[in-house]
């Protein structure tokens, strides 16, 4: 299978990695070039649980070097969506796929204004990745991979791409109503990122104190009642999910934190501002995410 990979950051390099050691013809298309150059001139360098290895991987920062790909993976942070969907749109074979695996709402809608919606694979995994320097990526964590069609009923194009990535060390499930699974992600995010991002503070220190607790559920549960005017189903237990989440990665800065750390763009639109758009819609008030989206991008548009 010819595959493309649009974001070759941390996400992107790993599941491309993957994808060309299992033999899939991988492409890495990135606009940073110190990336590029490094994976080009010494491979990529993933390492897991402490052992490092080399996979040599075609890299690019020009998308006219890549053929037509059986499959394009989009894998950029939410906020340059829009010009990878463009790349995307470009490097998809006529009976190609594009597949998101991005955090938050939003980004298969964009994808969605350059290529078939029919033609769009959406979903959420739990490997995790860090970037440790260009071309050196660490595979942080494992976990399942889910994928469902986006708008088409198809599932056989959803089943294509969950064999080939399971085959490659992503376990991957397919499922029918793939909206639910990216909606019980986003509720994890809605909770952890922006509260993080503001303060300063790590995943598990919101548990410390009564108001950040207070504040995480607060706007958890307007995401859940915003989820389930949409007739998406909701565990009733997400609020202590979340909590859990936070303890489990109670040592880790979010990505939104890391995002604010290092004065890079967020994705808060595609998380707490998609539930703050899709409650306008309908006619849904909900006070804390919009005060949080609001100060997250205040202070972005410090940067
Ligand atoms: P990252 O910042 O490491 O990588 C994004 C890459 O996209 C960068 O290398 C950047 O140069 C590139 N890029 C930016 N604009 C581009 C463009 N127009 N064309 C091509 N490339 C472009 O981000 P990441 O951590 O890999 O995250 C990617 C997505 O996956 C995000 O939505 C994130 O929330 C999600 N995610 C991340 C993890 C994780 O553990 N890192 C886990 C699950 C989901």
């Amino acid at each position: 299978m010819k595959i493309a990979v649009v974001g070759a950051g941390a996400m992107g390099s790993l599941f491309g990695g993957l994808l060309a050691e299992s033999g899939a013809e991988v492409w890495l298309f990135d606009i940073w070039a110190e990336q590029i150059a490094a994976i080009n001139q010494n491979g990529l360098n993933i390492e897991k649980d402490g052992h490092p290895r080399r996979v040599h991987i075609k890299a690019t920062t020009d998308p006219d070097h890549i053929e037509k790909a059986d499959l394009v993976i989009v894998f950029v942070k939410s906020p340059q969506t829009r010009p990878a969907a463009d790349i995307a749109g470009k490097l998809v074979g006529s009976e190609g796929l594009v597949l998101t695996l991005q955090n938050g709402m939003g980004n298969a809608d964009i994808i969605a204004e350059t290529v078939a919606d029919d033609r769009i694979v959406a979903g959420t995994t739990a490997h995790g990745a860090t970037l440790l320097a260009p071309g050196r990526i660490r595979h942080a964590g494992t976990g399942a991979t889910i994928i469902g069609m986006w708008a088409g009923k198809n599932l056989d194009h959803a089943d294509r791409i969950a064999c080939v990535m399971t085959q490659a060390g992503i376990e991957t499930e397919v499922v029918q109503n793939v909206q639910s699974v990216i909606w019980n992600k986003l509720l994890i995010n809605v909770g952890i990122n922006a509260i993080t991002a503001l303060t300063g503070i790590k995943n598990g220190q919101i548990l410390d104190l009564e108001i950040t607790q207070n504040l995480l559920q607060a706007a958890v549960e307007e995401a859940m009642s915003v989820t389930r005017a949409q007739g998406i189903q909701v565990d009733e237990n997400t609020v202590e999910h979340v909590f859990q989440v936070a303890k489990a990665t109670g040592a880790n800065r979010s990505s939104m934190g890391q995002d604010v750390d290092n004065k890079r763009l967020t994705e808060i639109d595609a998380i707490n501002g998609a539930v703050v758009r899709i409650a306008e819609k309908l006619g849904l008030k909900v006070p804390v995410n919009l005060t949080l989206t609001a100060l997250v991008k205040t202070l972005q548009h410090l940067f």
